[in-house]
């Protein structure tokens, strides 16, 4: 009953044995082996466009580098107020954009609203030399709160961000599980709907430890080789990442498995959702589950061997906040969570 997070589960076997197999002979380094080379044509297959790819280890450096991609040490990036680069990116961001500064916004079920962003941005005149600079939005796909962004939110989104100068990137540490819940094209939720530069996990969905920093807009990428390589995230024995991206793209793994990782919430919440003293926080759309039990109950899940986080109750209306006695806890389901680990929680938390 582990449903602590989804980087808690293991890389899956066919990234594990790809990784062995790209370990048998010398090729050549820094991202010119033929795993990367394989990995960016089939990232330009999946996305129907020329991307410029750019794979690095972790989801904190592939936010904070497509950031500072799109925003001067002045500028101004637009993004929700539970998003991972505001509450758990240690300021890495503003770091690698020399100083950018967050612009925080409210929103229900971790989605910034239109009207919200456009207020936002119209709060931050052009051209006055006393305010940080309107220059980037930041999407969170999956949200913070397990929910998702329809092609068609994205779209209005990303034209509010152009039409006022700014760029577009989304953060999709979770964009599999986003992708299979939207039932759409990987284009269609991304650079069609307007998003210039996406951080496409892969850690989280099966691999050890691999994203892909990916622009739509190639001429937006022109210094990003620098910007990786004086980051540290321009890795020596290239073939580690690029043998990982190329197994999860391989034969839809990638998407199988974040298929299973939403099928899994799919059941568990569904289950949640009928027992009498517990309520789900937000719908959920993805591989996150977010529910409001009474506490005593949550100690006694503990006590059954279930892992899990409690949440911050910030989003949440007041009205809609646990009540004294009760908690809002995290439940992620991965591609390793199985049927048995769902029925055994439901089981428990039934009792
Ligand atoms: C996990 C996560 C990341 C990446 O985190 P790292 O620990 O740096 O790999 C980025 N964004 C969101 C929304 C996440 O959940």
């Amino acid at each position: 009953m582990y449903f602590a997070s989804d980087n808690s589960a293991p890389a899956s076997a066919a990234i594990m044995a790809a990784l062995v197999k790209a370990n048998s002979a010398p090729v050549p380094s820094y991202g010119a082996d033929p795993w990367t080379k394989d990995a960016e044509a089939k990232l330009n297959v999946i996305f129907e466009k020329d991307c410029k790819v750019f794979l690095v280890a972790t989801g904190t450096s592939a936010n904070a580098l497509s950031l500072s991609a799109l925003c001067p040490p002045w500028g101004a990036i637009f993004c929700h107020k539970e998003a991972h680069i505001q509450v758990h990116e240690c300021g890495a961001p503003e770091f690698y954009t020399g100083g950018a500064k967050l612009v925080l916004l409210e929103g229900a079920s971790g989605k910034i609203a239109p009207d919200t962003l456009r207020a936002a941005i119209a709060a931050l005149p052009r051209s006055d030399v006393h305010v940080v600079q309107p220059a980037a939005l930041c999407l969170s796909q999956a949200t913070e709160s397990g929910t998702i962004y329809t092609p068609a939110d994205v779209t209005t989104l990303a034209t509010i961000a152009h039409q006022a100068g700014l760029g577009v990137h989304m953060d999709g540490a979770r964009f599999a599980n986003a992708l299979v819940h939207a039932k759409c094209t990987a284009a269609e939720l991304t650079w069609k709907a307007g998003v210039d530069v996406l951080s496409f996990g892969a850690t989280k969905n099966g691999a050890l430890a691999c994203e892909a920093v990916i622009f739509f807009d190639p001429g937006k990428a022109d210094s990003f080789a620098y910007q990786r390589k004086r980051a540290g995230q321009l890795v020596s024995k290239g073939r580690l990442l690029g043998a990982q991206m190329s197994a999860y793209l391989q034969d839809d793994h990638w998407l199988e498995m974040a298929a299973h990782a939403n099928a899994m919430a799919a059941m568990l919440s569904a289950g949640l959702a009928q027992t009498p003293d517990i309520r789900l926080a937000w719908p959920v759309q993805a591989n996150e589950t977010f529910a409001i039990l009474p506490k005593v109950k949550i100690d006694a899940l503990r006590a059954m061997g279930a892992v899990f986080y409690e949440w911050s109750v910030e989003t949440l209306p007041i009205a809609e906040r646990p009540k004294p006695n009760e908690s809002l806890i995290r439940l992620i389901c991965s591609f390793m969570t199985t049927e048995q680990d769902v029925m055994a929680f439901l089981q428990a938390a039934s009792k």
